[in-house]
């Protein structure tokens, strides 16, 4: 063993001279060591399954010999992007198990494990010495990570970067239909191990590469399935990848703001374990290699400008160094937005590293295919000097040839300029607990005494969650705040333009004292921009070059979560007392005062409804008005539960950080049954993007249902036996495709378990996934509501409601100028007693993307209205000036007919008796839509992101309960499940779960 590691050491050695001897000549200083073998026969099939000679570089166009490392054939039986070939992770690992048994340059980790149990690993290649120091090093990383430890000594951290090596980690295919990582990073590992090319060994021997092979693990096996059932079915129509993760398919990479999926946490905590300088994720789109690193503007606003430079930096660098290499369609900038921190690079973005994409070019699977561009794609453009070819025949071996010798580019050039990246990586982690100081603010508060403690608890536990530490106060303290807004906004139905300077002038705070007990998050540590970039509020000018947003453009956390945040830029606020929080964050429960009758709080707090589902046994009533018992408040909907121990109540409720008072005599109230509601959630087979996330909150608070497709429901003539609510998330295609479905042309499109599809199926499953919901199956879910069931619908969802007759009194207005792209967006309660509304303020901040415009009415189909909404002050042409009354000459004046009451914006218009004759329209006063929100005046309505042609939308219903015989359609022009980001919404749709049958409760009825 000794005497092998000498021998190693000295060939090495030799090979170092040679190698810089040979590079010297080279001219792009990626010179092979002439003294190595080449796998001949590997090396010929990459040159085989390359379609054009320039569709490769020097750095991939061969492989080297190792007589002990196997190849990337030993497990695929080919080589890596072989036509044909696509495997499972299982395959994938079983790979880097095989090289970490054969070398000691691997070290494989298993990072955690996906929703459906499968594992997640990474993989870290340097030598053996490297990966002997690689605990050692950590600590030396975690100092410059957190300069607080070295008290921001530059001088000890220069010393720090001298001893220290850095971690470049790389991760695949996050993103299922986009195929081609895993084998290139299988061969990349393999080359990083056994090449000893000068430039590839000074990577080795002095960085680590970190590899994530498979990000996605639940959807590339179902990818895989897919893909093999292609193969086994050669013209046919195959399923579409329907189901990328276990919740959402493209949205994965959007969940490093909310952190709801397991990928994103597994990634995240191995990102701030070995504090890498670089998380670098690969995807596929565009042809043939977009490194969208550099991206497009506007750049998030709370990321470091060094960030940004570097960027630039390594980003040209990919571009210049390919094209010499003479490869067509490489390119930076482009149309990618920098805005949004949601993506899994921006792991690193926000937390002091290097945020890195590439974009390839694939074919959705392993088929070689001749691929015809469009003219965007393949024109020249400033950015775009060498673009890609019109036509070409393309393989998914072009794609690993695209994607390592990009890699290989970006870790050369990292390698030689390590320090400049290890010193950068300290500065902009310095910079980051500098900022109270700077450009603040001081720190983020969060009230002790905020009326939703559960619903802040969950905020502070992202924020945990993100390396963030919160601290507690433990006295009162006073500071200088912002503040409040006059209520004056800007007239003309525009949005409220902020002021050129955020910095906040002395005459325009007051003090305001915080209770003990308040959370505070303090900008001076090392993780400040995630807080800062979480709970900031957006803005996006309407008026920005940038036309085409990429993504959401406002996400500020506690207003999506109705938690209060005050942002604080008096540096007072680091001197008051307060303690570090020791683990998560928990609100205090537990049951209080003594007797059998328990008193909840209604304010809105996610976990009420998870209490109803724990205690199921126990009776639930919510109150229909507010009330006080032993001197304390409570809201209107607060439950009161009865048949229940003590000990029962006290373990749920102090686990759930919920406060139950029990008192020996209920309080005298009208009250409900609350009881424990059958849900379904129905799903389309056209698109389950949107409604994951519904599903994700729904199994986060523990709330049961049944998840049901629009092909169950057609075979279901009855589902009032099974269900109370059936909610229909949105994002399942236009009304037209729920019915129709997918055209019948064609073959069955299976998406079910089989022994060739061993991960298709299990929680939703079909035949054929062509047929949608049918006629009989519309009729079937309003039978359901008829016959007393509650429908909920959002956005699309909703909007299919009122195209297909579930609301006859409102319709929906086509919109011309409104922009509300993934905004926040101000609403209004206008019926506080309605159950829906339980808990909740009279303003709630909602997630907005050009959600329908509701117009209400008290006739079917919205028709018999009056004037709606603008003006009203205008009179007929005649005499006298614009107040007075005309007169008709020759003829003594009449006396004009009371003017019509004037309806708002949100209300249906009342109908006047001419109307009403013979009127068969008209809807009973029981069964008219009742507004529950309206959107926020024009001058109000911006919260966050871009908004503009808000008047459009502006004072509009939100929220509708329209009741269709006996039961309920409520519908949201808002989608209050977004992305695990909106919890301040989520109890607009608890509450109606929780009073399903009740949710006439305080309802005014209209005389006639
Ligand atoms: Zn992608």
């Amino acid at each position: 063993m000794h005497l092998k590691k000498i021998s190693s050491l000295l060939c090495a050695t030799l090979l170092l001279i040679i190698g810089a001897a040979f590079s010297a000549r080279a001219q792009n200083g990626y010179a092979r060591d002439p003294n190595q073998q080449v796998d001949q026969d590997y090396t010929k099939k990459i040159a085989e399954y390359t379609t054009e000679k320039f569709f490769n570089s020097p750095l991939t166009d061969y492989l080297p010999a190792s007589s002990n490392i196997p190849t990337p054939k030993a497990v695929l039986g080919d080589v890596a992007g072989a036509p044909n070939k696509l495997p499972y992770a299982e395959d994938v690992y079983k790979y880097m198990r095989m090289l970490e048994k054969a070398s000691p340059r691997v070290k494989v980790f298993s990072i955690g494990t996906t929703e459906e149990g499968r594992e997640q690993l990474a993989v870290a290649i340097a030598s053996e010495t490297l990966l002997a120091k690689m605990e050692e090093n950590r600590a030396r990383l975690a100092k410059l990570a957190d300069p607080r430890t070295i008290n921001m000594n530059d001088a000890e951290a220069d010393r720090l970067v001298e001893q220290s090596f850095p971690i470049y980690y790389i991760t695949g295919t996050i993103h299922s239909p986009e195929t081609g990582a895993p084998t290139a990073l299988m061969e990349l590992a393999y080359r990083l191990v056994v090449d000893d090319s000068p430039y590839i060994k000074s990577i080795r021997d002095n960085m680590v590469t970190l590899i994530t092979p498979v990000v996605e693990v639940d959807g590339r096996d179902r990818m895989v399935d897919v893909y093999n059932w292609h193969l086994a079915n050669p013209g046919k129509n195959w399923p579409n990848l329907l189901y990328w993760g276990h919740y959402v398919a493209h949205d994965n990479n959007r969940d490093a703001m909310g952190l709801s999926l397991k990928l994103t946490r597994n990634i995240l905590n191995t990102y701030l374990y070995w504090k890498p300088q670089v998380l670098h994720d690969l995807h596929e789109s565009v042809p043939y290699l977009y490194d969208n690193t550099i991206g497009d503007g506007p750049y998030n606003a709370w990321v470091d400008p060094i960030l940004t430079d570097e960027w630039q930096l390594i980003g040209w660098k990919n571009v210049s160094e390919m094209t010499k290499f003479g490869m067509p369609g490489v390119f930076a900038h482009g149309t990618f937005d920098t805005w949004s921190p949601g993506y899994l690079m921006f792991i690193a973005a926000t937390h002091n590293g290097i945020s890195r994409l590439y974009e390839t070019f694939g074919n959705g699977g392993a088929d070689t295919l001749t691929r015809t561009l469009s003219p965007s794609e393949y024109e020249r453009t400033w950015y775009k000097q060498n673009p890609p070819l019109p036509r070409a025949k393309w393989s998914q071996r072009n794609n690993n040839n695209y994607e390592q010798t990009a890699l290989l580019v970006s870790l050369d050039y990292f390698n030689k300029n390590q320090k400049l990246f290890l010193k950068n990586f300290y500065l902009k982690s310095k910079r980051s607990i500098e900022k109270p100081k700077v450009e603040g603010p001081a720190a983020y508060v969060f009230p002790g005494d905020d009326p939703r403690t559960g619903n802040q608890a969950g905020l502070l536990r992202v924020l945990q969650a993100q390396g963030c530490e919160i601290s507690r106060t433990t006295a009162p303290f006073t500071v200088s705040v912002k503040k409040k807004a006059s209520g004056r906004g800007p007239r003309g139905g525009q949005p409220a333009t902020p002021a050129a300077s955020p910095a906040a002038k002395p005459d325009d705070t007051e003090p305001r004292t915080f209770p003990a007990g308040t959370y505070i998050l303090r900008m001076d540590q090392p993780y400040s921009r995630i807080a800062d970039a979480l709970l900031d509020y957006q803005y996006w000018s309407p008026r920005d070059p940038q036309q085409n947003v990429y993504d959401d453009t406002g996400w500020t956390f506690g207003e999506a979560a109705n938690v209060q945040v005050v942002r604080v830029t008096d540096t007072k606020v680091l001197d008051a007392a307060m303690q570090p929080v020791s683990g998560e964050v928990h609100a205090a429960g537990g049951v209080t005062g003594t007797g059998s009758t328990y008193l909840v709080n209604a304010n809105a707090d996610n976990n009420l409804i998870t209490l109803r589902y724990r205690l199921r046994k126990a009776s639930f009533d919510a109150a229909e008005d507010s009330f006080e018992a032993d001197g304390k408040k409570f809201n209107r909907g607060s439950f009161i539960i009865r048949n229940a121990t003590t000990d029962e109540v006290n373990k749920v409720t102090a686990d759930l950080g919920v406060a139950a008072l029990a008192v020996a005599t209920a309080p005298t109230v009208k009250a409900h049954p609350v009881k424990a509601a059958r849900v379904a959630i129905m799903h389309t087979w056209q698109s389950t993007q949107d409604e994951g996330w519904w599903r994700i909150a729904f199994d986060q608070m523990g709330v049961p249902y049944d998840y049901i497709s629009t092909q169950e429901v057609a075979k279901d003539s009855d589902l009032n036996k099974k269900y109370d609510v059936i909610v229909f998330g949105p994002g399942g295609g236009n009304p037209s495709g729920v019915i129709q479905g997918r055209p019948m042309y064609g073959n069955p499109i299976p998406w079910k378990k089989t022994e060739l599809t061993p991960n298709l199926g299990g929680f939703a499953s079909t035949d054929d996934m062509r047929p949608g919901l049918g006629y009989t199956g519309l009729m079937n879910l309003q039978n359901f509501v008829k016959n007393g069931g509650v429908f909920i619908g959002a956005d699309d969802s909703a909007s299919f409601a009122v195209t297909t007759g579930f609301a006859p009194g409102v319709s929906i207005q086509n919109s011309s100028r409104l922009r509300a792209i993934g905004d926040l967006l101000k609403t209004r309660m206008v019926d506080a007693t309605s159950p829906i509304a339980y808990g909740y303020g009279d303003t709630l901040s909602v997630y907005c993307f050009n959600g329908p415009i509701f117009n209400v009415s008290n006739v079917v189909g919205g028709g018999g209205g009056g004037r709606r909404g603008g003006g009203g002050a205008g009179r007929a042409t005649g005499r006298g000036s614009v107040d007075d009354p005309d007169v008709v000459q020759g003829r003594p004046p009449t006396e004009l007919p009371e003017p019509p009451p004037q309806a708002e914006v949100w209300e249906a218009s009342p109908i006047n008796e001419e109307q009403r004759r013979n009127l068969v329209g008209l809807i009973p006063p029981a069964l008219r839509p009742r507004v529950i929100m309206r959107w926020g005046n024009a001058n109000e309505l911006l919260v966050s992101g871009l908004l503009d042609g808000g008047d459009e939308i502006a004072q509009h219903a939100a929220a509708i309960d329209s009741p269709l015989d006996r039961g309920h359609v409520i519908l949201f022009s808002m989608n209050p499940f977004w992305r695990g980001q909106t919890s301040g919404s989520y109890s607009l749709v608890f509450n109606t779960i929780l009073n399903f049958d009740s949710l006439n409760a305080g309802r005014k009825l209209d005389e006639k």
